[in-house]
């Protein structure tokens, strides 16, 4: 067991950080409130978009927008582990590094689109053209998705879209949808769903927002009015949308902000050093470093989970377990570090940015009220318990 990285990656992780050094403006990882794994709080990324915008161009010539695609495709050809260096580094310092086309979309083309649609659509999104939003959970399908309603009937060429989706998370600043239809009505469930690109533009398409508890406008309800589709951008096969839906949102798991819960955490310490109650500073006091010393456990062995998926994404295996895995551990690590900060800050950790007694740009006030979108989002921890318990344990399902 070899837990150092080699030469090259060693340059590589050297070469990110300097590129972030030098493009990312310096007061970025400051001013940013992003909490780790939050969903509430990336919304800030797009009220901050000229600077996102600049910064994605940069990274999209460097072709690390695709680090681990053929070259081909507009990838860097580069390996999973580096793609995870580079993760880790850009999350480490809150800066923008991919989306849903990126991240999720793209790979699962990847893995399942006709070589005509991978010449399409990759080369667009690792050229940071296109974005796009998960057009998945409706109003009576979230955990059981195989419920989804949302009707493509076949016309000629093209599919006719009709119904509604529900926490479209970015669909207004999003080009397409990547979104899970019923194209057969009279299969059983998991049998008749295909996964289709919808042009957000399209006729018939209606964006209403929804407003997120940090008060950032995150998720969008989408209505779908006889919506035409070419059905060359079906995923794959027809009906077989609910085995490519599974990997995407294996994909999906995967994509853990891991970084951002060190850099928080240290910021966390950090205070404990500097601030005195009761004419103590707070990093001598037993209650705060037992608190301390839990999280920072918890984010090592976040870090082991992290570094074993790209481990075997490089060895073609894809992470399955290990995804859901990852996503329950972090995602409750996300609301663990926030109860902390919390109590680290007393008061203080309750106040908005905007109060003179502020401390971390309120970052912990708004990371109290974010966390708990993490352990909803891409599946709640209950249901990654329920995937854990079935395939990871062979119990068999309730
Ligand atoms: C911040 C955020 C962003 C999101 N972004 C998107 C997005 O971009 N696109 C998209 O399509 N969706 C998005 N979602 C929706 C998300 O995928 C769903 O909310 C989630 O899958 C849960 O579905 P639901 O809300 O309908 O809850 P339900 O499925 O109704 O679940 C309610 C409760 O019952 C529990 N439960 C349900 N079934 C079981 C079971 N079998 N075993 C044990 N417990 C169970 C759940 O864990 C939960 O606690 C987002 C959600 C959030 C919070």
């Amino acid at each position: 067991m070899d837990f150092t990285f080699n030469e090259q990656e060693e340059a590589f992780r050297k070469e990110v950080e300097d590129f972030i050094n030098n493009e990312l403006p310096a007061d970025w990882v400051e001013k940013n409130t992003y909490w780790p794994a939050g969903y509430g709080t990336l919304a800030q990324f797009e009220e901050l978009s000229p600077q996102v915008e600049q910064f994605t161009r940069r990274l999209a010539e460097k072709g690390w927008l695709a680090i681990s695609w053929p070259k081909e495709y507009g990838g860097a050809g580069l390996s999973h582990t580096e793609q995870a260096i580079f993760h880790e580094r850009m999350s480490y310092y809150r800066a923008p590094a991919g989306e849903v086309a990126t991240l999720i979309g793209g790979p699962t083309v990847m893995l399942f689109g006709s070589e005509e649609m991978k010449k399409e659509w990759l080369p667009k999104i690792a050229r940071g053209e296109i974005r796009f939003w998960l057009a998945y959970s409706e109003p009576n399908a979230g955990s059981d998705l195989s419920s989804i309603q949302t009707r493509a009937i076949e016309d000629g060429d093209d599919l006719i879209i009709n119904g509604q989706k529900i926490w479209g998370t970015a669909a207004h600043v999003s080009h397409y949808a990547w979104m899970a239809v019923r194209t057969d009505p009279m299969a059983p469930p998991h049998k008749g769903i295909s996964l289709v690109i919808v042009d957000n533009t399209s006729p018939g398409v209606t964006i209403r927002p929804l407003m997120n508890i940090c008060g950032f406008h995150s998720f969008n309800e989408v209505f779908f009015d006889n919506v035409r589709v070419p059905k060359r951008n079906v995923i794959g096969e027809m009906n077989k949308g609910w085995y490519y839906l599974m990997v995407a949102l294996d994909f999906e798991r995967l994509v853990i902000p891991i970084g951002s819960f060190r850099r928080t955490f240290e910021e966390i310490v950090q205070y404990a050093r500097e601030t005195k109650h009761n004419g103590q500073v707070l990093s001598r006091q037993l209650l705060i470093r037992n608190k301390l010393v839990n999280i920072a456990i918890q984010i090592e062995i976040a870090y082991m989970f992290f570094w074993r998926t790209a481990w075997m994404l490089d060895r073609g295996l894809v992470p399955n377990i290990e995804a859901s895995l990852l996503k329950l551990f972090t995602t409750e690590l996300s609301q663990k570090l926030a109860n902390t900060g919390m109590q680290v800050m007393g008061h203080y950790g309750q106040l908005e940015s905007t109060s003179k007694w502020s401390s971390l740009q309120g970052r912990v006030c708004l990371g109290y009220l974010d966390c708990i979108s993490a352990l909803v989002g891409a599946g709640t921890s209950e249901i990654q318990r329920n995937i854990i318990a079935m395939r990871g344990l062979g119990l068999p399902p309730k």
